[in-house]
């Protein structure tokens, strides 16, 4: 079966990252340093010496490698765009770590794509940049990362999304209590992108980790509301791996709910990873297992999944959606 097997899974991860220390703020890199030290119970100086560096490192190459090693066929890398936040800007500009991003990608045209992460705050320069990026660098769509300190729902960023809406590329936008400090949580509730999705609904706007564990529902809701909102399940290794039974059980949910608008959630809903920023709860391999286990392990709950709902996920709703 294992040829069969291979070829029956299609895995394509809508989240990834890759990583260059220019890409962001000294700043920022002190505090990730601190925040190790504090999960590994470690002092801050041995993580950034020995730890740092090697997310540095984390380039194109290495993220091919994590791929072939996890059984994922396609991602979507990107950068985020902190320079805006109090981490302040970094050495190289927001556009400097962008074009550097698709140009990585560009290094696998059939395996990975990127998402052009910008701060709208920026105004007439986010909106040039985003032009630049699709046009000219092949960039599939937008990144947001609310937590740096705005709401996506100001109308002073509306011109932005009738430029996604022009160009025909999605808003990804981050919405999970998913952060390190000093960035807060709050900007990233995703009732922020309902007002955006009801104002441009030829928007595709997808809900980066699928609120997480607190505003799930609340996606759900959204997403019952707006036939144009779309969500990923990056980070989620994190309540699948502690909480298997509820998780399965929300999903299973989501699956079965009738949305109001527009297509059922079942064709909604996309993988991924986040790696590598999730590897240490669940590597990525053991990720893409649990999901394309997931008919065998909902029996123990007594919770029905198909095959065809899991490839659903997997890859053929990104496919379709993002034409991936
Ligand atoms: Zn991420």
């Amino acid at each position: 079966m294992n040829f069969g097997e291979r070829c029956f899974f299609v895995v394509i991860s809508m989240h990834g990252h890759i990583i260059h220390k220019d890409m962001w703020s000294d700043t920022f890199w002190d505090w990730v340093a601190k925040n190790y030290a504090m999960a590994f119970g470690i002092p801050k100086e041995v993580c950034a010496q020995q730890l740092l560096p090697q997310v540095w490192g984390f380039n194109a190459d290495a993220y091919i490698k994590v791929m072939e090693t996890a059984g994922i066929d396609k991602a979507l890398i990107m950068g985020v765009d902190w320079g805006m936040s109090v981490a302040g800007e970094a050495k190289w500009s927001v556009e400097e770590m962008n074009k550097w991003v698709a140009k990585q990608a560009d290094q696998y045209p059939d395996k990975l794509a990127a998402l052009c992460a910008v701060d709208p705050r920026r105004g007439e320069k986010a909106i040039k940049l985003v032009v630049k990026a699709v046009e000219e660098w092949g960039m599939k769509g937008v990144k947001f990362h609310p937590t740096a300190g705005y709401y996506p729902d100001d109308r002073k960023y509306f011109p932005l999304y009738e430029k996604c809406v022009e160009l025909d590329v999605p808003l990804h936008s981050h919405t999970a209590a998913l952060i390190n400090a000093p960035m807060e949580s709050k900007y990233a509730d995703p009732i922020h992108l309902d007002s955006v999705a009801a104002n441009f609904p030829e928007l595709k706007i997808i809900q980066i980790h699928f609120g997480g564990l607190n505003w799930n529902l609340k996606c759900i809701e959204i997403m019952t509301a707006r036939a144009n909102v779309y969500a990923e399940i990056s980070g989620h290794q994190v309540a699948a791996a502690g909480m298997p039974q509820y998780w399965l059980t929300t999903l299973r949910n989501a699956l079965n709910i009738p949305a109001l608008l527009g297509p059922s959630l079942k064709e909604r809903i996309m993988f991924g990873t986040d790696s590598p920023l999730i590897t240490t709860v669940m590597g990525d391999d053991a990720w893409v297992n649990w999901i394309k286990n997931i008919p065998e392990k909902a029996k123990e709950y007594s919770l029905n999944f198909t095959q065809e709902e899991v490839n659903k996920i997997l890859s053929e709703n990104a496919k379709r959606i993002l034409k991936l």
